[in-house]
């Protein structure tokens, strides 16, 4: 580890954790180890890490509630990010129409929900993200959603940190579960736009939502949501459940028997039996139909 020295230079040793195990900071809870996890206590060693990262040509691998991401068993060597639950900075200023609500990227979603729906703010809008997990970073990053609505229609600036410095965007371009983030840039802070509304029928428009997922979806066991993006006018759910692949099992994975486009930890599933049944899934539908599935999940690291 040629950078530590450098990097022990720069930042407090409590942000820095070595040989760090990282299947618990993903949902599926699976792959292997981090060389160097570094959690900034602050925009400042953030900066510092990106200029560390930049001067030794290393890459900005960084991981937030790792609700869409799948670690490789080898781990990740070099440095990786994960930046910290920051509500205790957020801010929501009311006006007349709505507010703008300012909170830190490692925040959890929930967070955003939760001030939504705080009674003196009675704000609507961001429905679509209940029931979605991970981080405020992550949703920007991935432009999570659902059919309801996006993550960055309710964006109005976004506060990215990159060697240089730390400063807002507005008007980022985003498509289908995708931002496009400039890069070697981190997410620090995002600012959202939310009208005032009716709260009865956000709350019932949430609740369905849930109602919803609790019964398509296979939320009981270790996963990382949908693993491939619908190709267009199709779903990925019903091309894998045509080529007969709805509930087939490699190791400890499984294409999920409540909804095919869903891989779950069976308990001790490597990365590899994971990869392995995307890989699979792929081949099949493309021999079977000629599409070409695309996945949603992020890799992060070495896989076998
Ligand atoms: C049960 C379940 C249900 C789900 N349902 C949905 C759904 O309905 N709709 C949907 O869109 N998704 C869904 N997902 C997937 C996941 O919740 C979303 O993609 C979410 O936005 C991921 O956020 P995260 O913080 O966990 O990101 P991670 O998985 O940690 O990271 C995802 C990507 O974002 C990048 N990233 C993370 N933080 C930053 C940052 N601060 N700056 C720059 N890049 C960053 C990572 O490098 C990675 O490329 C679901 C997942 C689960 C487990």
């Amino acid at each position: 580890m040629t950078f530590l020295k450098e990097l022990r230079s720069l930042i407090s040793e409590q942000e820095i954790s070595l040989a760090e195990p990282m299947a618990k900071f993903t949902s599926i809870r699976v792959g292997g180890i981090a060389e160097c996890l570094i959690r900034p206590i602050n925009s400042d060693s953030l900066v510092k890490v990106l200029g560390l990262l930049n001067r030794n040509q290393m890459a900005l691998q960084i991981v937030g509630g790792g609700a869409n991401t799948i670690i490789g068993d080898e781990g990740i060597a070099g440095i990786c990010l994960k930046l910290k639950n920051e509500s205790n900075t957020e801010s929501v200023e009311l006006d007349s129409a709505g507010a703008t609500i300012e909170i830190g990227a490692g925040t959890p979603i929930t967070r955003l929900i939760a001030l939504m729906k705080m009674e003196h703010n009675s704000l609507v809008g961001a429905e679509f993200l209940a029931g979605i997990p991970g981080t405020i970073g992550g949703a920007v990053a991935m432009n999570a959603g659902t059919k309801n609505g996006e993550c960055m229609t309710r964006v109005s600036e976004v506060e990215l940190a990159t060697s240089d410095g730390i400063g807002w965007v507005s008007g980022m371009s985003f498509r289908y579960r995708h931002t496009d983030i400039p890069k070697n840039s981190v997410v620090t802070r995002v600012r959202f736009k939310l009208p005032r509304g009716n709260q009865a029928e956000s709350k019932e428009k949430m609740e369905k939502d849930l109602a919803y997922r609790k019964s398509t979806q296979p939320l009981t066991q270790p996963n990382f949501g949908s693993v491939f993006t619908n190709p267009p006018g199709q779903f990925a759910g019903a091309l894998i459940e045509q080529v007969n692949l709805k509930g087939h099992r490699i190791g400890n994975a499984q294409l999920s028997t409540k909804h095919a486009n869903w891989i779950v930890n069976l308990g001790g599933a490597l990365a590899k039996d994971v990869t392995d049944l995307m890989d699979l899934a792929q081949s099949r539908v493309k021999d079977s139909t000629g599409i070409e599935l695309h996945p949603e999940v992020k890799r992060l690291g070495q896989f076998k």
